[in-house]
């Protein structure tokens, strides 16, 4: 299993669209996310643990939730519901087909229909006891209202989900929150600082430094600031607000921009070197989709 990485005893990574993360305790395993669906992930699962498997979204995002109906019972924070519901629509469904670029849409047929899940719904309270290991919920509202990170403080290692993930944060997205309830997610993470050392996000690397929290913190305050930016794609016009290694896509009120802005988004030539900039950023992101799809490819040929 090609896209299955051992990260220590006890614990692997399944490169998904996103990265899921296995975790074995004693008594009971523990599944974050559930990846696109193009693949069976309990499957894959199975070949590596006997042990009972407990399913958790870090949000419920599409490609976080695509193999959720492979298990009985999937949890998922509160504030998220709506979010998966929105997701797992057939009319988003059909929209995020038309919006897809190869290789992805190579598969576009099988993420057409409706997942079906039962859920669970929890909340900051929430630790998953895996008999010699306890996975506490943060919740850190941004990218989404009910977006979590998994603390395992035995190990040392935070789960990031899209909330603690490297290069980028969307804020800009339907359902997303404020640069400011961000910020106070950051803070809270920050509270925990001294238990963890590792940090495993959701997407692009899982050599992602303790600084990025400081540098989200910042670039949070730039983004309440307004200071950052614009930048015009498929989903709208955001603010892009930056500090060091990390960006956060905001979103604008339109009502507010003023028409010099406006202007210069469409012909400035200062803001076509941003969005080359700002496309060189996503390109990494579909660059690491790409990866991951070749290497579902290649193992289905296993
Ligand atoms: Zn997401």
């Amino acid at each position: 299993m090609k896209n299955v990485i051992k990260l220590n005893e006890n614990t692997y990574l399944i490169k998904d669209v996103c990265f899921c993360y296995l975790l074995i305790g004693k008594k009971k395993a523990l599944l974050i996310d559930t990846g696109i669906g193009l693949k069976n992930i309990s499957k894959i699962v199975k070949k590596i643990t006997d042990k009972e498997i407990i399913v958790v979204n870090t949000h419920g995002h599409i490609d976080h939730i695509g193999s959720n109906s492979y298990f009985k019972e999937v949890h998922i924070h509160e504030k998220d519901v709506d979010v998966y519901n929105f997701q797992n629509s057939s009319i988003f469904r059909k929209y995020f087909i038309s919006k897809i670029k190869f290789p992805l849409s190579l598969f576009a047929k099988k993420l057409k229909k409706p997942i079906e899940s039962n859920l669970i719904t929890i909340d900051d309270t929430k630790v998953f006891e895996l008999g010699d290991r306890s996975i506490k919920v943060i919740h850190t509202p941004g990218h989404t209202p009910g977006s979590i990170c998994l603390l395992d403080e035995g190990s040392k290692t935070i789960y990031g989900g899209d909330t603690l993930v490297p290069i980028l944060v969307l804020l800009n997205l339907d359902y997303s929150l404020t640069p400011e309830i961000f910020l106070s997610s950051m803070e809270k993470l920050d509270n925990y600082r001294d238990k963890f050392e590792y940090i495993y996000p959701g997407h692009h690397s899982t050599d992602t430094k303790k600084d990025i929290i400081d540098n989200y913190i910042n670039a949070a305050k730039d983004a309440i600031l307004k200071k950052g930016e614009l930048y015009l794609d498929e989903i709208g016009i955001s603010r892009v607000s930056n500090y060091k290694n990390v960006k956060i896509f905001a979103k604008v009120d339109y009502s507010k921009l003023k028409l010099e802005d406006s202007i210069n988004l469409a012909i400035n030539d200062k803001t076509q070197k941003i969005v080359k900039n700002i496309k060189n950023t996503a390109n990494k992101t579909f660059n690491s989709i790409k990866e991951a799809i070749d290497i579902l490819q290649n193992d289905e040929k296993d």
